[in-house]
C-alpha cells in the first residue's frame, strides 16, 4: 500500500489508529457545529470523517451535536444516487467496488463516489469481514472517493442509522454516488434496502439449483444481480447460473413496480461487464423515477427511519430509568 493511500484511509477513519490499544486515545477536541458543517459542504474529508464520527458515536452527549449538524446539512441532500451492493463473502464485492468505482469516477469526471458499509459481524464481535482498511487500495487514493470502514458496535439498527446518516453527510459534502456494501447474510440486506435506491446483488457461477445460497428475501430485494466471476472458461457456467436465477425470478412477483430484475455476467477482476451494469443502473432509476417509485420509495424509507428512531428513542428512555 502506499504512503498516500495509508494516509487518506487512517484520515477517512477520522481517529488515531491504535497500533498499541493499551495507549489512550488522544481526547476528542470539542466540536464546533457550524464549523464542522461548512467543512463539510465545502467538501472536505476531513471535516466528513469527522462528521461521520460524531454521527456514529452513541455518547449521550454528543446526541444534540447530531440532530444540529444533521439539520444544518439537510437541505443539501438528497441528489445522489445511492447503491446498495450485496452478496456473501469471497463473492467479490469489495473487489468489485473498486473496479467498478474506479470505472464510474473514469466515465464521469463529474462523479464522487462514497463507500460505506453495514457489517452484521462487526456488531457483534467488533471484529469485522468487510471492515479491512486493505481493501480498495487504488479507489481509496482516488482524490474523487471517500471510503468509511464499517461503524463497529452497537446492534444492527444502530449501525445502520449511523451509515444513513453518514450516507447523508457525504451528500452534503458533494458526493454524487453513495456505495454502501453489506455482507449477504440476510439481515443486514433488510437495513441496506431501506437505504437505498437500487440493491445490486452479486453472485458466483455456480452449480446445479442451489442458487448459491441467494436466499428467497434477499432475491426479492434485488433490483439488479450480477454474475461476477464470469470471465474466461467460467463464462458457460455463469451463463447457466444466470438462466437459472432469471427463470427462479419469475417466480417472485414481489416488485412493487413492474421490474425484472436483469441478471448480468461480470468479471469485477477484468472490469468486464461494466457498460451493462451502468445501462441496468440507468434504466433502473429512469423507469422508477418515470413510475413516481423513486420518491415513493425514498418517502417511505423516511417513514421508516422516523419510525426506528421513536422505538430506539423510547428504548434507550425505558432503559435509563430505574
Ligand atoms: P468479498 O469478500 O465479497 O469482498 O470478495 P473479494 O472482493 O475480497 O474477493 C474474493 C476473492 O475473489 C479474491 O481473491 C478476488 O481476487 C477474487 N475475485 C473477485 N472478483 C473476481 C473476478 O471477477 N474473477 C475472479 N476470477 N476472481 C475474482
Amino acid at each position: 500500500m502506499g504512503e498516500d493511500s495509508h494516509l487518506k484511509i487512517n484520515a477517512a477513519v477520522g481517529d488515531v489508529p491504535s497500533i498499541n490499544p493499551r495507549l489512550r486515545r488522544p481526547k476528542r477536541p470539542a466540536v464546533n457545529v457550524e464549523a464542522l458543517a461548512q467543512g463539510i459542504l465545502a467538501g472536505e474529508d476531513r471535516a466528513l470523517a469527522q462528521g461521520i464520527t460524531l454521527v456514529e458515536s452513541t455518547l449521550q452527549k454528543d446526541h444534540l451535536l447530531k440532530v444540529q449538524l444533521l439539520e444544518r446539512l439537510l437541505p443539501s441532500t438528497g441528489k445522489a444516487f445511492r447503491l446498495g451492493i450485496s452478496g456473501v463473502p469471497g463473492v467479490g464485492k469489495s473487489t468489485f467496488l473498486e473496479h467498478y468505482g474506479l470505472h464510474l469516477l473514469k466515465n464521469d469526471p463529474t462523479a464522487k463516489l462514497a463507500v460505506l458499509a453495514i457489517d452484521p459481524s462487526s456488531t457483534r464481535s467488533g471484529g469485522s469481514i468487510l471492515g479491512d482498511k486493505t481493501r480498495m487500495v487504488a479507489l481509496g487514493q482516488h482524490e474523487r472517493a471517500f471510503i468509511r470502514p464499517t461503524a463497529s458496535g452497537g446492534t444492527l439498527g444502530g449501525v445502520a442509522r449511523a451509515t444513513k446518516e453518514a450516507s447523508l453527510l457525504a451528500e452534503a459534502a458533494g458526493y454524487t454516488h453513495i456505495l454502501i456494501e453489506t455482507v449477504g447474510v440476510g439481515q443486514s440486506e433488510t437495513a441496506v434496502s431501506q437505504l437505498v435506491d437500487c440493491f445490486l446483488f452479486l453472485a458466483m457461477p455456480g452449480t446445479g439449483d442451489e442458487l448459491q445460497g441467494i436466499k428467497k428475501g434477499i432475491m426479492e430485494m434485488a433490483d439488479l444481480i450480477a454474475i461476477n466471476k464470469s470471465e474466461g472458461e467460467q463464462r458457460p457456467r455463469a451463463e447457466r447460473s444466470a438462466a437459472e436465477i432469471r427463470r427462479a425470478l419469475q417466480l417472485f412477483s414481489g416488485a412493487p413496480f413492474d421490474w425484472v430484475p436483469p441478471v448480468l455476467l461480470v468479471s469485477a477482476l477484468q472490469s468486464e461487464g461494466f457498460e451493462a451494469v451502468d445501462e441496468a443502473l440507468d434504466r433502473f432509476e429512469r423507469h422508477s423515477r418515470a413510475q413516481g417509485w423513486w420518491e415513493e420509495k425514498r418517502s417511505q424509507q423516511n417513514l421508516y427511519w422516523f419510525e426506528h428512531q421513536w422505538r430506539e428513542g423510547l428504548w434507550e428512555w425505558a432503559q435509563s430509568g430505574p
